[in-house]
């Protein structure tokens, strides 16, 4: 027989990690470049207590009450830090939206999520002007500035966010509930289909953060500055909103310029010694490093992920800028964090070569979630880092199904969740993505990993950007073809790269053929578009039946 712990229950909630970094590190400082373009900086005190107004407004002006949707189309500032605390702390969910999307899926996903009221940049007003004759269940329109930057609209009633802060009180008592309430709301890109929605709990959301702060995840503490370049709409800017309270650690929010000269700046002026993006937008730093001549003197460590970090993007960073990467694959779906490349006693002891081979996966599981990796019948792939099969995730951060139940069913009859992700795991642990189920490129019966391909290619210095995708091949079914985007400047032919693969691949893995372009399509989360890439490359190598 079971008996009770005699432990205090006390629910789970987001207000939490507000309110201890505002009562223990209360002069810690959240830093941001304003979308008005000036710095903006305060402490976690401040942000609390207008937090707190935040709150009153929500309840006492607009009648928002537990559950109700509350959107943003927002950059990654100081206000949106105040929304994610004083949405969710008061019992309404936080429902973020990716501005960069298609126009249409935009307007799409603000009214699946029945979003009550939009609290929006300035930058995003032209936006919602268009949008607005779909917006019919928007309440009203929220800009997120102050009197003298309020923009000339068309859009019906809209208010100034400085304003209705500046008329509420900060006397508010955080509220608690039921832990398993949602608190926030992330749809994912839907690059098949429409964007689905996924509903974090304040438990799963505290969980994840716990998780997060763990010394073998993002390796964080105190002593750190954090600045998330990954935005808040992407995966609630990879959990370090919620990271840098529970730690008492200072934040940099970098608003409306992710450019090479504004993050450089900020890191240098801010002493940012932390910070996470996709690869793009980190090709994009190294560009401004070079032209410019600058350093990153503070920043230790970064993270990324978002895409497959190329090989020469780490060595880079590591080499010529005394900056550590640290991998990380995850999911929206994942709150994000999935897996980590953290070193172990074990990998750390490997001879140099095969080390590197191991630290440049996608990484390792930390405590609390689970994977499985099976073959088509469902049986589990040797664990030898060779043989390709399915990903399934499981645990308390993991969604276990979408919003207005689109979809349907996700999870399978033991709860674990499908990623869509195809990769091998090698006897350290380590998870290596070969490519989304979708994006697999199979010759001839067998599977080419188109990651590992573009990994090499970046590793050529006059290519910026490279992405394979498999087309129409009249005798092997599907063919690999490299598309290449060259450092600006620089002259690259088809030839020259491919040569260069030469002898790094095995020969069936070569592309049967590259082409050099000036932009490659990406993804509102800056992913390469291989849907596109295949539609434009279809008849690259033969017409298809
Ligand atoms: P979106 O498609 O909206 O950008 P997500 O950010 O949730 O949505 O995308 C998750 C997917 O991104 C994963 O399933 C995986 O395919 C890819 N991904 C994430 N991190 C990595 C990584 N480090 N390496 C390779 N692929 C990654």
């Amino acid at each position: 027989m079971t008996i009770a712990g005699l432990m205090q229950e006390n629910d789970l909630m987001i207000s939490d990690l507000i309110r201890y970094a505002a009562r223990y590190h209360g002069q810690q400082e959240i830093v941001t470049r304003s979308v008005e373009g000036p710095l903006h900086r305060y402490t976690y005190r401040e942000a609390e207590s207008r937090a707190r107004r935040l709150a009153n407004l929500l309840i006492n002006r607009f009648g928002i009450g537990h559950g109700d949707r509350v959107g943003t189309l927002a950059l990654t500032t100081y206000r949106h830090f105040e929304l994610f605390y004083g949405v969710s702390g008061m019992g309404a969910v936080l429902h973020t939206t990716n501005p960069r999307l298609f126009e249409e899926q935009v307007s799409y996903i603000i009214n699946h999520a029945e979003d009550r009221l939009l609290f929006l940049d300035i930058d995003f007003v032209p936006l919602v002007e268009r949008l607005l004759p779909d917006l019919g269940r928007v309440e009203k329109f929220i800009i997120l500035t102050d009197r003298d930057h309020m923009p000339e609209t068309s859009l019906p009633d809209v208010l100034c966010y400085e304003e209705l802060l500046a008329a509420e009180s900060a006397e508010y008592d955080w509220p608690a509930f039921d832990e398993k309430s949602a608190s926030s709301l992330c749809y994912t890109s839907g690059t098949t289909g429409n964007p689905k929605g996924v509903l974090y709990s304040h438990r799963s959301t505290i969980i994840h953060a716990l998780a997060a702060a763990q010394n073998s995840a993002y390796g964080l503490s105190v002593f750190d500055v954090i600045m998330p370049i990954a935005p808040m709409y992407h995966a609630n800017g990879w959990g370090l909103p919620y990271v840098a309270p529970m730690l008492g650690a200072k934040l940099v929010l970098p608003g409306a310029k992710l450019d090479g000269e504004n993050i450089q700046d900020l890191i240098e002026s801010e002493g940012v010694t932390f910070s996470c993006a996709v690869p793009t937008v980190f090709s994009m730093l190294f560009q401004y490093l070079e032209e410019s001549g600058k350093k990153v003197g503070p920043l230790k460590k970064t993270m990324i992920g978002g895409s497959a970090v190329p090989r020469a993007m780490s060595q880079k960073f590591l080499n010529t800028y005394g900056v550590t990467v640290l991998q990380i694959w995850g999911m929206t779906e994942t709150s994000p964090l999935g897996v980590i490349a953290s070193p172990t006693p074990q990998v750390l002891a490997l001879p140099a070569a095969e080390r590197e081979e191991v630290m440049n996966k996608q990484g390792r599981i930390q405590f609390g979630l689970d994977i499985k990796v099976t073959r088509e019948d469902g049986s589990p792939i040797a664990r030898d880092g060779v043989e390709f099969g399915d990903l399934w995730v499981r645990g308390p951060w993991v969604t276990s199904g979408y919003f207005r139940d689109e979809g349907g069913r996700v999870l399978d009859e033991d709860g674990w969740f499908p990623t869509g992700d195809v990769v091998t795991i090698d006897p350290y642990g380590f998870i290596k993505i070969t490519d989304r189920s979708k994006d697999v490129i199979k010759s001839g019966g067998e599977w080419i990993s188109s990651i590992d391909i573009e990994n090499l290619a970046v590793g050529h210095p006059k290519v910026l950007q490279a992405a394979v995708v498999g087309v129409y091949h009249p005798k092997w079914e599907e063919r690999p073809i490299l598309v290449i985007k060259p450092v600006p400047g620089q002259n690259l032919t088809g030839a020259e790269i491919l040569d260069f693969l030469k002898g790094k691949i095995a020969k069936w893995w070569m592309p049967d053929a590259a082409f050099i372009v000036d932009e490659i399509p990406l993804t509102a989360t800056g992913k390469i578009k291989k849907i596109t890439l295949r539609e434009q490359y279809r008849d690259a190598l033969a017409p298809p039946p």
